[in-house]
């Protein structure tokens, strides 16, 4: 053999996914990408992704689970936990003996939410005071447009549901930041102690009411709330509001090739799941699809991926099938779809490029995520790599291999470990995202096409 014949042979030498398309891919890739905008405008919270996800599986012929219910093969069932994450399937031919295919993401996202006691007034002005919720670099999130979304429980149990700042007639919010003329001080301090989590304090007018007493600003801005949403000021006992970034999903790139939004971690990986499930025909294997809510503050609570939720959805599919829920799990795959870090070169010395996922080189497989000697990883088994791998090459996905970032620089986690912890052989695997976490997020089109490949893959395995 000649040395080209030997590397050819021997060597793998990855190619950017352009060259990888096949015929009429991109005209595939494109509609994929329009259908994904149009969901990452509709739905920034794990509710609205959730209630999105319900309305499309109503459409879509899906019936609610409940326990007792029979099930036949191609039948599909979800389940709405309580409006804050939602479980999904199509039932297989065979039996939930032999397991079943999942791919699990989640539909929650940094943010700011309200404090229970948000609104006040300082100088004559009026703030909502939040908490950060998930991973920010707190700095990134002053004097950029915000939106107010959520819901409130109001005193007669009825709920009203709030959206302020995306519409474009609508007034947007703000957080300031401090001039730069008077920022000497601020200036010397850490990016991590620049802004703290007590200055993420939202602007919500500054008109006071006319009269007499204190407070008249604040009070203007209940006056205003309470005639749109009938709510008073102890309504915000019982709510969940949060600030995230107002605006859409748009185009990036003069060739428009990216796709910049807040919360395509990990809602990039949730829609890639969805789309196919939703067009899905009888699967051999059942085919689940998991929207978990709290990934961002450790899969926790009741909508977390640590809930028994997840047992209580398999479990009604078992129990209609007479099948031990333990022995399905035995014997069930899961994809946990979830974002990796795109190679940046502006910040190069963080990544191992031989190992780190790049735009555009497809769907990013992470053997393990964790940090500092793979602490908290759930490191795939080389047969469960072996297994997506071949999965992958035999349905034409292109897909690349992804740690995350240099060893000992940091790390991060995904539902992984709770679904490997029940006993289900997982994976996983997502988009390469730019700028991770910030109020706009980058991923390019084509690894968004490919997710989505790789879930199908991955659900008719
Ligand atoms: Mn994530
Ligand atoms: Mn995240």
């Amino acid at each position: 053999m000649t040395t080209e014949e030997l590397r050819e042979s021997l060597l793998s030498a990855p190619k950017n996914g352009y060259a990888r398309l096949r015929d009429g891919q991109r005209e595939e890739m494109e509609a994929y990408c329009k259908g994904y905008a149009a969901f990452m405008d509709a739905c920034k919270t794990e509710r609205e992704a959730t209630a999105w996800a319900s309305a499309m599986a109503e459409q879509n012929g899906f019936v609610p689970a409940k326990p007792g219910m029979t099930v036949k093969p191609g039948d599909k069932v979800y389940l709405n936990n309580r409006g804050k994450n939602i479980l999904l399937a199509v039932v297989g031919s065979e039996s939930l003996r032999n397991g079943a295919n999942i791919c699990a993401a989640h539909v929650d996202s940094p943010r700011m939410d309200l404090k229970p006691n948000p609104l006040y007034e300082d100088s004559e002005i009026a703030y909502f005071k939040t908490h950060y919720y998930g991973g920010i670099k707190k700095y990134q999130w002053p004097t950029v447009p915000l939106a107010l979304h959520g819901v409130v429980c109001r005193k007669d149990g009825s709920t009203v549901t709030i959206t302020i700042g995306e519409d474009e007639n609508d007034p947007i919010l703000v957080v300031s930041d401090l001039l730069v003329h008077l920022s000497g001080d601020q200036m010397k301090k850490s990016l991590a102690e620049g802004i703290t989590g007590e200055q993420l304090n939202v602007i919500l007018g500054s008109e006071p009411l006319e009269g007499e007493g204190s407070d008249l600003v604040k009070l203007h801005i209940m006056k205003l709330l309470n005639e749109k949403y009938g709510i008073v000021e102890a309504d915000f006992h019982s709510a969940e509001l949060t600030i995230v970034p107002a605006g859409k999903c748009r185009e990036v790139g003069l060739d428009r090739s990216l796709l910049g939004a807040y919360g395509h971690d990990d809602r990039v990986c949730a829609y890639a799941e969805i789309e196919p499930l939703l067009r899905l025909g009888t699967p051999k294997h059942t085919a689940v699809c998991v929207l978990a809510d709290k990934e961002e503050i450790g899969s926790v609570g009741i909508s977390g991926m640590q809930s028994q939720v997840f047992e209580y959805f398999m479990g009604i599919l078992c129990d209609a099938q007479g099948v031990d829920l333990r022995e399905c799990f035995a014997n069930s795959f899961c994809l946990s779809a979830d974002v990796s870090n795109a190679f940046d070169p502006n910040f190069a010395e963080t990544c191992d490029k031989r190992n780190n996922s790049q735009l555009n080189y497809g769907v990013a497989i992470c053997k393990y995520t964790g940090s500092r000697g793979k602490g908290g990883a759930s490191d795939a088994s080389a047969e469960a790599m072996s297994h997506v791998r071949t999965t992958l090459d035999n349905a034409g996905v292109v897909w690349q291999i992804a740690t995350l970032g240099k060893v000992d620089q940091g790390g991060g986690g995904t539902v992984a470990a709770y679904m490997a912890n029940r006993n289900i052989v997982t994976v996983d695997a997502g988009v390469p995202v730019l700028c991770m976490h910030a109020p706009l997020e980058l991923v390019s089109k084509l690894d968004c096409y490919m997710t989505m490949k790789a879930c199908e893959a991955i659900y008719l395995a």
